[in-house]
């Protein structure tokens, strides 16, 4: 027997591995199985280049769990190793790169953890002792046994074992014992050895019998050796593309569309993303990329690596060329990482472009599912957003598609306004906007419906990128205001009478939480509705961006400002003019008489202060101006009260008010009950 010590500089370096690699204990499961899959391939190329002349006979990795001696073991047919070879990889070798890599990386543990393969070394997180029982597959080897119980001493001794190949056989720490549930190793190698090349038998299959579960003598191959990402694009069919969806996400519905990623220069790369039907919720979606380097699990964070907006997509990506040992700052700033990234944004917008050109009408029908990762691209990528924008599409409210291109062309002629703005009109809910969508079409206008997640920073984007463009909903104003062709008649009825007849619908308003209205009277035809409510676009796209970027939360505070809008034309808004007059004219008589007094007052007194300074006015003259401002509010404060007094006991103000209000959803509890109460009264 032989006694040394491992190459290592630092003393204590195995309580170092333990401590530092905590949360990732796992991946030693990881670690062994692969290089058993890495030594049985070796063999295999030793064969196919006539360097091993013997029998391979059947290949493949087996992994074993003993409870009783709490011991794992990882046994393999490979090339096995001799003596000296011991010595040079596992005792020499193996440990120097970790050594300087944990050195390197002190301060980034949480970047490195699980994403440095720490090698055979790995195996120490877990146990106490680990032995390696192995025999070369060279004429004449002898067997030997390597162990060591975690310090940096090991021995070394011949041994007797009948098979070509490596056992490693690790004996559990106390402290690890959920590594010797067979549950969770199954789990573990199903999550780390699922797509190696070489088989990986755990234990035998099991069947029920006589009323309990029973080994066959099926060996439980935990592993697809032949992934479809390995295969040629040009092998396989659409079936298959969906079967391997199917094995990665059993619980997902069916992909809308796949892309086979396959390079070799510059870098070498392979993998399939899908593009996923979504539900709702993006961020839940995140992490279902898995990434792979020579078919060996290695992480499902692939931010860094693939483009952001493409981590919603779902897939494998297999690449030896990403450099799986370093932190997440260093892969941003890697040549080879860039280069794939980009790599992936090009095949994923050419494959949306042929898609879009060779089969539009199936592009159309996938819209509505693939629109938020467009969107999400175009918003954060803008050389994608330069690809996107050939193939993006709009969809109007009666569900027909268009490019950017085609749509501008569309509404070119009807809805540019008066300053050569082109007014793309929008609806966010084709039921709760319904009356103002039909408004529009009867106008001749488009309406577009854009209710996806992130239709709004898209439509502030577009409005930057489009030229002289602006996007208006629906609802954000009357009809002959949404696209203003020239300039605005003065409305029919005079100012005074105007502010009268607001008056007497503002106080009547109800008091809403958060909301604010305000009303104005404005000529919309004698066949337009009575009374109808806007809401201005600006105040609410900063309202709907302020849920969904935070540092906006000042909109979100904000109330929701609508304005109620009079018809003058309306034979009803008429009407509630014609009588409030009548019944208000005596009262208000005086009132006004009063306040024409008092505004000549105020007239004058201005002018004798205009154009001197404070100081040369005196005091006198001072005190009589704001006497005749109270003055003036008084009277005001006195008409609002006769116009209140009006509207709060007249049926027809409240039920027009409670009209425009439950078109728009707004009208709920009391208020809604006290209308349908009303409306009965009102029906004879
Ligand atoms: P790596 O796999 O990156 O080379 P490891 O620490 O995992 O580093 O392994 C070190 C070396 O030990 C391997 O390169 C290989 O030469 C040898 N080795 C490890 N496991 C086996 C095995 N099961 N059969 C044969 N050789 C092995
Ligand atoms: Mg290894």
């Amino acid at each position: 027997m032989q006694k040394g010590n491992i190459g290592v500089t630092t003393e204590n370096i195995f309580p170092v591995i333990k401590k530092f690699l905590y949360s990732d204990h796992e991946i030693f499961i990881r670690e062994i199985v692969s290089n058993a899959v890495d030594a049985t391939q070796k063999l295999k190329t030793l064969a196919n280049k006539g360097d091993f002349k013997g029998e391979t006979g059947e290949l493949k990795v087996c992994v074993k769990v003993d409870k009783d001696n709490g011991t794992i073991t990882v046994s393999d047919r490979g090339l096995g190793m001799t003596e000296e070879e011991i010595d040079k990889y596992i005792n020499q070798i193996a440990f120097s790169g970790a050594n300087d890599f944990l050195d390197k990386y002190k301060d980034d543990a949480n970047a490195i953890i699980g994403h440095f393969g720490l090698g055979f070394y790995s195996s120490f997180m877990v146990s106490k002792k680990v032995e390696i029982v192995t025999k070369s597959y060279q004429e004449g080897a002898k067997a030997v046994k390597w162990s060591c119980d975690g310090s940096p001493s090991y021995e070394i001794e011949e041994t007797e074992k009948a098979d070509r190949g490596t056992d490693i056989i690790m004996y559990i720490d106390d402290d690890c014992k959920e590594f010797l549930e067979k549950n969770k190793i199954e789990e573990l190698l199903r999550k780390y050895c699922r797509f190696l090349p070489v088989p990986v038998a755990f234990g035998k299959k099991t069947e029920w019998k006589d009323g309990k579960q029973v080994d066959t003598e099926e060996d439980n191959v935990i592993n697809n050796v032949t992934p479809i990402w390995t295969k040629k694009p040009s092998d396989l069919k659409d079936e298959d593309y969906k079967e391997f969806y199917r094995e990665l996400y059993p619980m997902s519905d069916e992909p809308l569309f796949w892309i086979h990623l396959n390079v070799d220069y510059p870098f070498n790369l392979t993998g399939v993303l899908y593009f996923p039907k979504i539900k709702n919720n993006i961020e839940l979606q995140r992490n279902k990329i898995q990434l792979y380097c020579n078919q060996v699990y290695v992480t499902d964070s692939v931010e860094g690596i693939v483009p952001d907006f493409l981590t919603l997509l779902h897939g494998v990506i297999d690449s030896p060329d990403i450099p799986l040992n370093v932190s997440r700052s260093y892969l941003q700033s890697d040549s080879n990482v860039k280069k794939i990234s980009s790599y992936i944004t090009k095949k994923v917008s050419d494959r949306l472009q042929s898609l879009f050109k060779n089969d539009r009408k199936e592009f159309e029908q996938k819209w509505d599912d693939i629109k938020i990762f467009i969107n999400y691209g175009m918003l954060t990528q803008d050389d994608f957003y330069d690809k996107a924008k050939n193939f993006a599409l709009f969809k109007d409210c009666d569900g027909k598609y268009f490019t950017f291109e085609e749509y501008q062309q569309l509404i070119k002629d009807n809805q540019t306004d008066k300053d050569g703005n082109l007014i793309y009109l929008y609806a966010q809910n084709k039921e709760a906007q319904y009356s103002y969508i039909e408004a529009a079409k009867n106008k001749g206008y488009s309406v577009l419906l854009l209710d996806g997640q992130l239709d709004t920073p898209i439509v502030s984007m577009l409005e930057r990128k489009f030229e002289k463009s602006r996007f208006t909903r629906v609802d954000a104003d009357i009809i002959d205001r949404l696209i203003v062709k020239e300039d605005a008649n003065k409305s029919e009825l005079d100012a005074e009478k105007s502010a009268n007849l607001s008056a007497i619908f503002n106080f009547q308003m109800p008091k809403l939480d958060k909301t604010e209205f305000h009303v104005e009277a404005q000529g919309m035809g004698e066949n337009g509705m009575p009374v109808m409510i806007t809401q201005s676009e600006y105040m609410r796209r900063m309202k709907d961006m302020a849920h969904i970027q935070p540092g906006m939360s000042f909109y979100g505070e904000m109330p929701d400002m609508y304005t109620l809008v009079l018809n003058t034309d309306h034979r009803l808004i008429k009407e509630v003019l014609a009588d409030s007059e009548t019944h208000t004219a005596e009262q208000l008589k005086p009132i006004e008489a009063e306040l024409k007094g008092l505004h000549a007052r105020e007239a004058v007194l201005h002018q004798q202060q205009e154009g001197k300074k404070p100081e040369e006015i005196d005091q006198a003259q001072k005190d009589e101006l704001d006497k005749c401002h109270q003055d003036i509010s008084a009277e005001e404060q006195k008409k609002n009260d006769v116009l209140a007094g009006y509207g709060k006991d007249n049926k027809k103000v409240h039920q027009l008010i409670d009209l425009a209000l439950l078109q728009n959803g707004m009208l709920t509890g009391e208020a809604l009950s006290n209308f349908v109460k009303r409306s009965i009264d009102l029906i004879q």
